[in-house]
């Protein structure tokens, strides 16, 4: 029987395990493994809904072994510390060593700490479910508390920023002081017109303020140096969050795999690592580009197409059949801008306001793994006003 070694549970890898188990194998099934340090699954596009307590953590980050139990998917909670190449084996932190005939690297990324001096030490990342957790229960204590106003800089006028920054907002309301730093002239500068405008018009309407073309020199506790046309302001906050830059996870340094710059690993079309076609990577630690040779951002997006080709890939190596080269089909952005509001643009429809919010909302409840945890999800969102009602 082959062994299919997932490296990841996230977008790419857990989608991959799913997708694999439902093609059909001629020859014995393979045995799957799929191997992640944490308990719980992250679709992480519905994080900020955690703050503003729009939805529970249940829905946002189901338990891999609920998503896996009607599948043979053999899952192992631990985390991966090396992998040896010549041996085909993966090595857990646990000491557990595991073989494959197939593997497929899918670890994601991290947020660089050490970009402005300070940032480690003080300023709070938003990726996962512990930061969302520590943000929520520091925003607690400070509506709790006698301040006036709540003054939070985040840095990055990405989506992950500008998203944050609505939703922040909307919880604070009138006590929330935030602003947002970007080093460009335009926040969501990748972003289509329709969507940055939407953007532009949240922002303005709850009062966030625009720190464009400005830097962020340092960091300390209740302070954020900035710079703007040579001239450095030290500001006061209660908080910063930091939302610039992707890194590959540290696990890659080691390894004698082909990398780029960046350190993200080089495939090829197929998906498989240059040079080593038992080896499929996928998600925010490839260097992934489109049929035309356009460079892809790192988004669910991506890593969500890729895991369908990955996981066909895999089984055509095993079952001699021709692999498929990957074809990227952009569907378009969205963006939530608070809560009960968002923006869509993709598809030639442009959407914004209540209407993109509800749009948002299925797009996502369509894309969480397994039919039986959308259904959960869906049926939750169908009965919670009618629920709502009736504690009144
Ligand atoms: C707040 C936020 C909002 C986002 N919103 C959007 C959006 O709206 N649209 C969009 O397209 N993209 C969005 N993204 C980006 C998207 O989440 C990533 O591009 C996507 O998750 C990448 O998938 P992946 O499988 O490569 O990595 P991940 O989904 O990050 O999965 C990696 C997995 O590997 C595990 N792991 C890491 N290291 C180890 C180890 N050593 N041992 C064991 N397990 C390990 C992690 O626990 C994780 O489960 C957002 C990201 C964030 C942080």
């Amino acid at each position: 029987m082959s062994k299919i070694l997932i490296l990841g549970g996230g977008f790419g890898g857990l989608y991959t395990a799913l997708r694999l188990q439902e093609l059909p194998w001629e020859n014995s099934p393979p045995e799957i493994t799929l191997v992640d340090k944490c308990d719980r699954f992250l679709f992480s596009p519905l994080l900020y809904e955690l703050i503003t307590e729009e939805m529970h953590s249940w829905e946002i980050a189901p338990y891999y072994t609920e998503l896996l139990e009607d599948t043979k998917i053999n899952f192992i909670q631990d985390t991966v510390t090396g992998i040896n190449l010549d041996r085909k084996t993966v090595s857990l932190e646990s000491k557990s060593v595991l073989e494959y005939d197939r593997l497929v690297v899918a670890l994601g990324g991290t947020t660089p700490e050490g970009m402005v001096s300070g940032a480690k030490e003080y300023a709070l990342p938003f990726r996962s479910l512990d930061h969302a957790y520590l943000l929520k229960e520091k925003l607690r204590q400070w509506e709790n508390s006698e301040a006036q106003k709540i003054r939070i800089a985040i840095v990055g006028g990405g989506y992950s920023g500008v998203e944050l920054g609505v939703k922040i907002a909307d919880k604070l309301g009138d006590r929330g002081k935030i602003r947002i730093i970007d080093r460009g002239d335009k926040i969501l500068k990748k972003s289509p017109d329709f969507n940055r405008k939407s953007a532009e018009k949240a922002l303005s309407e709850r009062q966030i303020w625009l720190d464009l073309e400005t830097e962020v020199t340092e960091i300390k506790e209740n302070e954020i140096s900035l710079k703007y046309k040579e001239v450095v302001d030290i500001i006061p906050v209660d908080l910063v969050l930091w939302t610039v830059g992707t890194k590959p996870v540290k696990i890659l340094d080691g390894l004698s795999l082909p990398q780029n710059a960046q350190g993200k690993l080089t495939i090829n079309s197929e998906l498989q690592v240059e040079n080593h076609p038992d080896i499929f990577a996928l998600g925010d630690l490839v260097d992934s580009f489109d049929s035309e040779g356009n460079i892809l951002e790192s988004t669910a997006q991506v890593a969500f197409q890729q895991s369908d080709y990955c996981a066909w890939n895999i089984w055509a190596s095993l079952e001699d059949k021709p692999l498929l080269s990957f074809r990227y089909q952009p569907l378009g952005e969205m963006l939530a801008l608070g809560v009960d509001n968002a923006t869509l643009s993709g598809l030639g429809v442009s959407l914004d306001g209540g209407l993109a919010y509800l749009a948002r909302r299925f797009v996502y409840l369509y894309r969480l793994p397994t039919p039986k945890h959308q259904l959960k999800v869906g049926l939750n969102w169908l009965m919670r006003p009618i629920a709502d009602l009736l504690s009144q």
